[in-house]
């Protein structure tokens, strides 16, 4: 589905990105781990093309996307991206929130859209919180509607850049469950996170990224079953 092939970024005279490369299949969970500052969310953005990548290439569905960006428009419709900090319109209700896209890009009629919005917010588990203002819902609550607002444009792959590491302990794991639920069900899915019992239980495979480079790639159980990199090994004592 994705296929990110030697990328290279750099801002400035430094460079962030070095030589990545990287395959994710469909209804494949990859979950993109790393110290802070080494690359993580460029790369997520070089992908959707918020930023665009020097050197190397990028393909969605077989097609070279890198560096055009007339490419952006489509691209922000096929992945849907959900960040630290949800970014929900604050003065929308959770419902319109999620029906502006499908409205504004997709033609939907308000009652269709409204249809849908509806039925995500059941599938994000707040079936009650359709006319909620952002600023009357819990954080776990926002985040999932930034969830449903993705999903709401039917994208081929989600991104998320660590999605609860705003939260409070105890709305993490309301996240992590609608994530790992979108991933059983076969959403492909690049999530860039420290939540290890996450990454144990929905990643099909684990990313570990230092100074922009990807340094190991591996299958989950390979990765919790002792056999890694030593590199990955103390990044992951540091953070366990
Ligand atoms: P974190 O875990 O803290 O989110 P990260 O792995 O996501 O880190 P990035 O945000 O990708 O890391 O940043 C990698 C490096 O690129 C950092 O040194 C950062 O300062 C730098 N950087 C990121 N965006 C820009 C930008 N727009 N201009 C200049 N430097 C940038
Ligand atoms: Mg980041």
């Amino acid at each position: 589905l994705l296929e990110i092939v030697g990328i290279d970024k750099s801002f400035g005279s430094t460079q962030i990105l070095k030589c990545c490369s990287l395959e994710v299949h469909p209804r494949e969970t990859v979950v993109l781990i790393g110290p802070s500052g080494s690359g993580k969310s460029t790369l997520l953005r070089c992908v959707n093309l918020l930023e665009p990548a020097d050197e190397g290439n990028v393909f969605f569905r077989g097609e070279d996307i890198t560096r055009d960006l007339r490419n952006a428009p489509r691209l922000r419709r096929e992945i849907g991206m959900v960040f630290q900090n949800f970014e929900l319109f604050q003065h929308l209700s959770a419902a319109e929130n999620i029906m502006l896209a499908p409205m504004k890009v997709l033609g939907l009629s308000r009652a269709d859209a409204h249809d849908v919005a509806l039925d995500l917010l059941k599938k994000v588990h707040i079936p009650a919180k359709a006319d909620s203002y952002p600023d009357e819902l819990s954080g776990g609550q926002q985040q999932r509607v930034a969830i449903a607002r993705a999903l709401a444009m039917k994208p081929a792959l989600m991104l998320y850049d660590e999605p609860t590491s705003a939260l409070d302990p105890e709305m993490i794991r309301e996240v992590l469950d609608v994530m790992a639920e979108l991933s059983a069900e076969g959403m492909t899915s690049i999530v860039v996170t420290h939540e290890m019992g996450f990454a144990r239980r929905a990643a099909d495979r684990i990313v570990f990224m230092e100074a922009g480079e990807i340094v190991e790639t591996a299958k989950s159980d390979a990765f919790f079953g002792g056999t890694v990199n030593a590199r990955a090994q103390r990044f992951l004592e540091q953070i366990l």
